[in-house]
């Protein structure tokens, strides 16, 4: 079991990442409140957060709230070129970097205190060239374990840099509300809250099989672990994967919509099983489609929150296939494909879903494919159709 004795691992977090570039690209809104939008807040400055908007809130809501705020519009290539400045950065900075998201990864930097200086200020050399380089501002946690460094770097924001010392931790720890734990989304934190539990503290003080009992083995456990900061991690190297995709091939005959649309189910239904698999969730839903006369077209819908769901990926598949059936109509559709891009780890929202009735079935449906293999499950929207319609075979 590794334990570890010095605080040597960093986590690094940009700053309201897409309302920060935003801000670096147009001078006229630094120091107003930036919300990128619309429909969904997908980032808010913190400006803007200072009003109570936060990303996955809706539009009209956030604009009651901050009449004031800039509006603009998602530019994901801009932000896709300054992470990749930024993971530049980081490989440059500690030999082995897990990515988590497209703006958040832990660092090691055991044993380099000779030729690069203690951990901290390798952290603070981390967020000077991050600053000069790529003009974004970054916050930095560092921590003898992951999951400390990780409530470090979230404690620090906006622009920080916060170092809890081995053999302090739990003096850290302790006073902060349960909300800073992984795996503590709203609905567990309601439980907690209804018990009398208001900072990791009590939780602490709690035997295991108490929470157990209240939330479940798996988030029981965890939890019990994370209050006495235990967390065996390791950091890993894990470069950050962009997207996971698939595509089937129509052939030239003529498709009904019902038809096309029973190949989008399929294949949302094969991605967002990668994407569990993987224990990632995506942000952003890609179509892309190739007509009869060999022209593309690619599609996207960023989504105010992100998502593993079979059921939230097609609704967003679905609203861009639709968008986009006078082309098909017109032209005739050859090819379609689905990915989901903007990756982040399951575990990095801190959202363990307890009861969520479309979680259960989606995992359900995921353990049965295992076993029974893809054929043997189709979802009830296939089946609900007069004609029967085939689950496209899809290659590998
Ligand atoms: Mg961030």
């Amino acid at each position: 079991v590794f334990v570890p004795t010095e605080a040597s691992v960093l986590h690094a977090d940009l700053d309201s990442f897409y309302a920060s570039v935003e801000q670096r690209d147009d001078p006229s809104l630094l120091g107003r409140p930036v919300i990128v939008g619309p429909g969904v807040v997908l980032a808010a400055s913190y400006e803007a957060k200072a009003c109570g908007v936060y990303s996955g809130m809706g539009a009209n809501k956030a604009r009651r709230l901050c009449p004031d705020a800039a509006v603009v519009p998602c530019r994901m290539e801009a932000y896709s070129e300054a992470s990749k400045a930024v993971f530049e950065i980081f490989e440059d900075t500690a030999p082995v970097v897990e990515a988590l998201s497209i703006d958040e990864a832990f660092l090691d930097v055991r044993g380099m205190e000779h030729f690069a200086g203690t951990p901290p200020e390798i952290a603070a050399r981390l967020r000077r060239r991050v600053r000069a380089e790529v003009g974004l501002p970054i916050s930095v946690g560092v921590a003898p374990t992951k999951f400390l460094a990780k409530v470090a770097s979230a404690v620090a924001k906006p622009d920080g840099l916060l170092v809890v010392p081995p053999g302090r931790e739990l003096e850290f720890l302790h006073p902060l509300p349960v909300e800073r734990l992984s795996g503590v989304g709203p609905k567990t934190a309601a439980r907690l809250h209804d018990a009398g539990l208001s900072t990791v503290r009590q939780v602490a003080e709690l035997p295991e099989t108490q929470l157990v009992d209240m939330l479940g083995r798996a988030v029981g456990r965890q939890l019990h672990a994370l209050a006495h900061n235990r967390d065996p991690r390791r950091v890993q190297v894990r470069r950050r994967r962009r997207s996971i995709g698939a595509q089937h091939a129509l052939g030239r005959r003529s498709r009904s919509p019902e038809a096309i649309d029973a190949t989008l189910v399929a294949l949302v239904d094969r991605v967002t099983g990668r994407l569990r698999k993987a224990r990632r969730v995506a942000r952003t839903v890609v179509l892309r489609l190739r007509f009869a006369d060999f022209e593309r077209a690619t599609r996207s819908r960023t989504l105010g929150e992100p998502t593993d769901r079979t059921p939230t990926v097609l609704a967003a598949a679905r609203a861009l296939l639709d968008a986009a059936q006078p082309t098909i109509e017109e032209r005739g559709i050859t090819l379609i494909g689905v990915a989901l891009s903007n990756l982040e780890d399951a575990g990095g929202r801190g959202q363990l879903v307890l009861d969520d009735r479309t979680a259960t079935l989606d995992s359900t449906l995921d353990e049965l494919r295992e076993r029974f293999g893809t054929e043997a499950i189709t979802r009830a929207v296939l089946l609900d159709r007069d004609e029967a319609p085939v689950m496209p075979r899809l290659p590998d």
